[in-house]
């Protein structure tokens, strides 16, 4: 397939990932996204601030610390040992987004959700490093996890360059998405979404207003906070690709191109999520 002739993501898709808030439904209907907190506590505050944005329940950042000036409505849990139970009750993960490369137990915990979480989840940032061991892709099973690199993280996950992965943007998120068995973001000027079967859509949402730090963060959570309500993988991705670059739009309309902050893209998903409907 071509770029060119792959379907775009449509306020539709945000319409179908998000369910209808009926008047009996609480917290416990919109889900439980569990963060993964690592060495840079801000992302993982701004990933949970998507989820929390794009309507999960409840937010738990975990980590070894508690994080500081984290917004009131986030539960915080501490992993010692017992870290499974800690994230039990989520009904979906984000993992990545500040874990850092320094090994530890923010790290080992990765892993292990990677080896055992059987809901869910979102792998962005240096969680998308450990998918590569001993040279070669973990597979994941299949449409479980939805991987949200930027090109020179997919470059190193594919052994190639960031310029091969830009001149055929396509292929290498198609490739990552079969080899990994994961659903593919592949973040940038119009984002793909890829998944391990082969649906493949475009994401025309977003501008330069995003391309600022902390951006990425926001996209992985929205995402959770989607799979947390109970959108499939690929719906998640789509839905959220779209939303994310949606708020960017709106954010930087409202602050130009150069100034706009991760944290603003936050605070215009209220808009997006309006402008869907
Ligand atoms: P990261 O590189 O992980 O911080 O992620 C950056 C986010 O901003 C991704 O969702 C990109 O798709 C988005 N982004 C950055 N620059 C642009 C751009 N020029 N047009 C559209 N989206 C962008
Ligand atoms: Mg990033």
């Amino acid at each position: 397939p071509s770029a060119e002739l792959a379907a775009f993501t449509t306020a539709a898709d945000v319409r179908a990932a998000l369910p209808h808030r009926g008047p009996q439904t609480h917290k416990g209907t919109y889900g439980r996204v569990g963060v993964l907190v690592g060495e840079m506590t801000g992302a993982a505050v701004l990933a949970g601030l998507g989820a929390a944005r794009a309507g999960a329940g409840l937010v738990m950042l975990a980590g070894e610390e508690r994080v500081q000036g984290a917004p009131l409505e986030f539960v915080q849990r501490l992993f010692r040992d017992d870290m499974a139970s800690v994230f039990a009750q989520s009904q979906a993960l984000v993992i990545g987004p500040g874990l850092g490369d320094g090994g530890g137990l923010p790290e080992r915990t990765a892993r292990n959700l990677l080896a055992h979480w059987e809901k869910p989840g979102v792998l962005d940032a240096d969680g998308l490093r450990l998918l590569r061991q001993n040279g070669a892709l973990q597979r994941l099973p299949e449409g479980q996890w939805v991987l949200t690199p930027h090109p020179k993280e997919c470059a190193a996950l594919l052994e190639t360059s960031t310029e091969a992965v830009q001149a055929r943007r396509l292929e290498a998120a198609t490739r990552l998405a079969r080899e990994t068995g994961g659903v593919v973001i592949l973040k940038g000027y119009r984002s793909i979404i890829a998944h391990p079967d082969g649906r493949v859509r475009v994401n025309a949402t977003g501008n330069a207003a995003l391309a600022t730090a902390g951006t990425g963060d926001v996209l992985a959570g929205i995402v959770g906070g989607l799979l947390a309500q109970g959108a499939d993988s690929f719906l998640a991705a789509c839905a959220g690709a779209f939303l994310h670059g949606a708020a960017g739009e709106l954010a930087g309309e409202r602050l130009t191109l150069v100034s706009t902050l991760a944290s603003d893209v936050v605070d215009a998903i209220p808009d997006a999520i309006g402008k869907a409907f």
